[in-house]
């Protein structure tokens, strides 16, 4: 099978794709095919030879004769390569150059429409396409874009998980919002899911630990930058590590199996588990039940759905709860949010209901 090929299938191995930010020069990209050849898993060259950037004074890549480079790296080294396309003039470009994987980047993957035009760019072409996920954590537009690929009968397709622009400080520079992502995943089981930690960490400290997490989520693989001399890097130079730093912390990392393997133990530990959620689910509905009669009698009091005292009192007393049977405050406090969002519902509906049968 095409190595580049075995990105698109679920296996019970990591896969690498690995390369600069942007492709530079020639010499640049030499000195980073020797070193990451050396690694069983690298399957796939990335370079981006058109470069979105946020600012117009920033490198936007070297274009075509980027890719003259990369095309003749892929022959003398026999290695595959992956291009961002962003338009239909870069697919066709890519094309031209004999490129092996195009991938959509998450500025792309934000608008339908440019979406939409690369997919007709590629009707007829049997072209195994990588699509990241959108700036912004909307998980329907990433879905969209692959049902867009998949619509049109590409098979050849495979997700990367970036991370997500926030306002809040995460101190990444995207957060990873792994949660985003596994229901992507849950949408899209079979389609593999590399996660772009460069780009979630932005700071390259930070990169081994954020490969690690997406590991034991059950990842397929990696895509990271590296540049044979980051700090020079013409774009992301605080996020790309040395191909040396990079084989380090590949074999630092732990790959675990998505794949269930029988395991005796383990079904009776989920045994336990499912009794357990069970019993929760029992005592919600349980607790549930008191809402129409306190709606009602909310109602003929004179009192309003939303008790701000009593939402207080309710936070604090299960928190304190909680924090003595060793649950995190965090957990507790959106649980609590969610089981009283759903009686503020719930109790609007009986006065709704009420409202409706008395207009009658
Ligand atoms: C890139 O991979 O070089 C890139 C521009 O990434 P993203 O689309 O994730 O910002
Ligand atoms: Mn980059």
């Amino acid at each position: 099978m095409n190595a580049a090929l075995e990105l698109f299938r679920i296996h019970n191995k990591p896969m690498l794709i690995a390369g600069p930010c942007g492709a530079e020069s020639m010499q640049q990209l030499q000195e980073l095919i020797v070193p990451l050849k050396t690694i069983p898993a690298f399957k796939l060259l990335r370079a981006g030879v058109w470069k979105p950037r946020t600012r117009p004074n920033g490198f936007q890549g070297h274009g075509e004769i980027a890719l003259t480079w990369l095309k003749e790296l892929k022959d003398q080294y026999k290695v595959p390569i992956a291009v961002e396309v962003a338009s239909p003039m870069h697919v066709e470009q890519a094309l031209k150059f004999n490129m092996d994987v195009l991938w959509i980047g998450a500025r792309t993957t934000v608008n339908p429409f440019y979406v939409q035009d690369i997919v007709n760019a590629l009707s007829g072409i049997d072209i195994p396409v990588m699509i990241k996920n959108p700036v912004h954590a909307d998980v329907k537009l990433w879905i969209g874009a692959l049902e867009r690929f998949l619509n049109s009968g590409k098979t050849n397709l495979a997700a990367i998980h970036r991370g997500f622009y926030s306002y809040a400080s995460s101190g990444y520079r995207n957060s990873p919002l792994w949660s985003v992502a596994l229901e992507f995943k849950t949408y899209f089981p079979d389609i593999p899911m590399y996660a772009d930690t460069s780009h979630m960490a932005g700071k390259r400290q930070w990169i081994a630990e954020l490969s690690q997490q997406a590991f034991n989520l059950g990842y397929q693989g990696l895509m990271l930058e590296t540049h044979p001399q980051p700090e020079c890097a013409l774009s992301d130079a605080d996020q790309q590590l040395t191909p040396n730093d990079v084989i380090a912390m590949w074999n630092q990392l732990e790959f675990r199996t998505a794949v269930s393997t029988a395991s005796d133990h383990l079904q009776t530990l989920r045994k336990c588990i499912d009794e357990r959620d069970k019993l929760i689910i029992e005592q919600l509905a349980h607790r549930l039940k008191f809402v129409d009669e306190i709606a009602d009698l909310k109602k003929d009091l004179g009192l309003t759905i939303f008790q701000l005292e009593r939402w207080k009192e309710l936070l604090h007393t299960r928190s304190v709860w909680a924090a003595e049977l060793g649950l995190r405050q965090e957990f507790i406090e959106k649980l609590c949010q969610l089981i009283h969002d759903e009686s503020i519902q719930l109790q609007q509906q009986r006065w709704n209901s009420n409202n409706t049968t008395n207009s009658f």
